[in-house]
């Protein structure tokens, strides 16, 4: 009797996003040994595969569109019990790239996951952006259409995070522009150029200095923007306070609703709300 077929490993490998130095040992044995190895461009991966003298390794085609059929013989050979690797062009999968759904998936069959970190334009533009790095977010593309992108940038107005963007050149000049328009001119924007390519540049300054810099340079390249998040808003007077807990109260919300909600809002410390909110209450 066979024994039954344990589990595959769906390993994702990251791949240097422009320095062929930066692909670690790990990924160079993951796509060494792989039993298939997914990507989003044979051509290009095969490229990547041979500059690492890895010829003749088998690939299948795993993009937007191939990912249902092709991601079902991925799942299939993961059933066999065998290791598929996955890469994207560049960087990790699965961030702005492939690899979310096959790895739901593969998840879901029960098989193992691994990841062979790697280079990503998100986390090295963000730690040498020099903004803050102790709470960020990932917002990926913004969208082409200009309206669909000034209604997202609005929704970020407030966002008091670290933002961080991938934007392709054409598009640079305008997401700017709009960034400026949405967050004010003087939010400040690193925008991070060729990352560990020749050509690597930071552009550091203001959202309209940045504006007018790609309206009139149109740089060329790869680009991550990273923007500040906004500022606190002032603290609020003790006048201020009592009158928003005062009409918070009014409404019928408890001592404790208003003391959270307005806690949030206003970035003052819970309990000097409750407080308050308490002090109102009992007249
Ligand atoms: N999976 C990749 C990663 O982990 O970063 C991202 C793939 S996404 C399709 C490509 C976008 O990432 C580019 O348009 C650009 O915004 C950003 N990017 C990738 N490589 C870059 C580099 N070397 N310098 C600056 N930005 C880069």
């Amino acid at each position: 009797m066979s024994a039954a077929p344990s589990g595959g490993l769906l390993v994702l490998v990251g791949t240097p996003i422009g320095n062929l130095s930066d692909l670690s040992g790990r990924a160079r044995e993951a796509l060494a040994t792989a039993a298939l190895i997914a990507c989003e461009d044979t051509r290009r991966t095969g490229r990547l595969l041979s500059l690492l003298g890895l010829d003749k390794r088998p690939l299948l085609r795993l993009d937007d569109h191939t990912e249902l059929s092709n991601g079902a013989v991925v799942l299939e050979r993961l059933a066999r019990g065998e290791t598929v690797a996955v890469v994207s062009d560049a960087g990790l999968p699965g961030i702005s790239d492939p690899g979310e759904r096959l790895v739901a998936a593969a998840g879901a069959a029960g098989h193992r996951v691994e990841v062979g970190p790697g280079p990503s334009a998100v986390l090295t533009a963000l730690v040498g952006s020099g903004l803050a790095t102790a709470r960020f977010c990932f917002e990926g593309f913004l969208p082409r259409r200009q309206a669909a992108r000034l209604a997202q940038l609005a929704e970020l107005r407030d966002e008091r995070r670290t933002m961080v963007f991938y934007e392709s050149p054409h598009r640079l000049a305008p997401a700017l522009t709009d960034l400026a328009a949405a967050f004010g001119p003087e939010r400040r924007v690193v925008v991070a150029r060729e990352l560990t390519k020749l050509h690597e540049q930071w552009w550091r300054g203001t959202l309209a200095g940045a504006a007018a810099w790609a309206a009139t340079e149109s740089p060329k390249g790869e680009f991550v923007v990273v923007v500040a998040g906004a500022e606190p808003p002032p603290a609020p007077s003790d006048d201020e306070l009592e009158r928003e807990v005062a009409a918070g109260l009014a409404t019928g919300a408890s001592v404790k609703d208003v003391a959270a909600e307005i806690a949030a809002r206003r970035d003052v410390p819970r309990r000097t709300v409750y407080d308050v909110a308490l002090r109102l209450k009992r007249g």
